[in-house]
């Protein structure tokens, strides 16, 4: 059996925070549990939030929890390169390529505004739906279109049905016209979205099992739709619970006080992941424990399912 490769896939935007970690521990420990290996990809394409320093403190921050990776960013060696997101862009250029020849991207020249019209219907994320409104431009169209605004790269979706079974929550199936709508591929500023680069790159870069946030879940069909344009495997998935502040909003780089900057005065690293593995229902008490003790003890089937609220007592460290 070919062994498992995972990856930590984090956006450059800002501290770890406790969410960032709780989501690396259970990549780390499901690969590592089954022998698999890991990469570190920085996706940091949008240059107007990634900091490259921000990248240099998660790879300090990951180390610090005890969370090693085989290859990509901070791993000597001349393919270091390639694992971010900002230096391959002419990869991306290939990967829309691809899909320009199945006829299947056209130019958007819709604003903001008209996006967001007030009818515009939403999906699960809280996305709007494309309406379609420039799929049918005519070439001459586009051309006059073209001289006022530079247009987002749009994919043609079907009305199809695309189904998985996540390793966490079970089936789930969208129909991609209905749910989602035509996607954007590159934006009107010229930056690969998210869903080509992140697609892309677990593809050519072999990894076989994706661990990362729920909030995620609802990106999956449109990535598994990808790979199979491209002709890549399907990976695992499993969308991990989310880590709710004590109000029920879900974690964010905004909650400074619960980023690794701030934990690592309050607390150490053994004590830190034994909570997290405690909350993710790993441990059945809390206990300071690297993350090599925990691999003998993880299994998919012990982690919570439901997001964590965190109430205050849990955060009084
Ligand atoms: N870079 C994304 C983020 O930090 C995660 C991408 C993924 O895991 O697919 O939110």
């Amino acid at each position: 059996m070919e062994s498992i490769k995972g990856r930590f896939a984090p956006s450059p935007t800002g501290r770890m925070h406790l969410g960032n970690a709780f989501c690396a521990l259970l990549a780390w420990l499901s690969a590592r549990s089954q022998g698999g290996s890991l990469l570190l990809r920085m996706e940091d394409l949008d240059p107007q939030r990634s900091r490259e320093s921000y990248a240099r403190l998660l790879m300090e921050d990951l180390r610090w929890l005890g969370l090693d990776w085989d290859e990509g960013a901070g791993v000597s060696g001349e393919q270091e390169e390639l694992y971010w997101q900002s230096r391959r862009k002419e990869e991306y250029e290939k990967a829309l390529a691809m899909l320009k020849q199945q006829e299947l991207l056209y130019p958007c020249f819709c604003t903001r505004a008209e996006l967001h019209a007030a009818e515009a219907p939403h999906a699960s994320d809280g996305q709007v739906i494309y309406s379609g409104r420039c799929r049918g431009l005519t070439p001459q169209e586009r051309q006059a279109k073209e001289k006022h605004r530079r247009p987002a790269i749009r994919i043609a979706v079907p009305e199809e049905v695309i189904s998985f079974t996540d390793g966490c929550r079970g089936v789930y199936a969208e129909n991609l016209a209905r749910d989602c709508g035509d996607f954007i591929l590159r934006r009107s500023d010229g930056v690969f979205a998210y869903q080509l680069a992140v697609t892309w790159d677990d593809g050519v870069m072999g990894v076989s099992q994706v661990v990362r946030g729920s909030d995620l879940l609802s990106s999956t069909p449109r990535q598994i739709w990808l790979q199979r344009l491209w002709g890549f495997p399907q990976p695992q998935y499993y969308h991990v619970p989310l880590l709710l502040a004590p109000d029920g909003r879900r974690l964010s780089k905004r909650d400074g006080d619960l980023d690794l900057g701030a934990l690592r005065s309050r607390i150490g690293p053994e004590e830190l992941i034994g909570k997290l593995a405690f909350w993710a229902g790993i441990l059945p008490k809390e206990e300071a424990v690297a993350p090599r003790e925990l691999t003998s003890l993880f299994g998919w089937e012990k982690v919570r399912k439901q997001d964590i609220l965190l109430d205050g007592s849990m955060l009084d460290f």
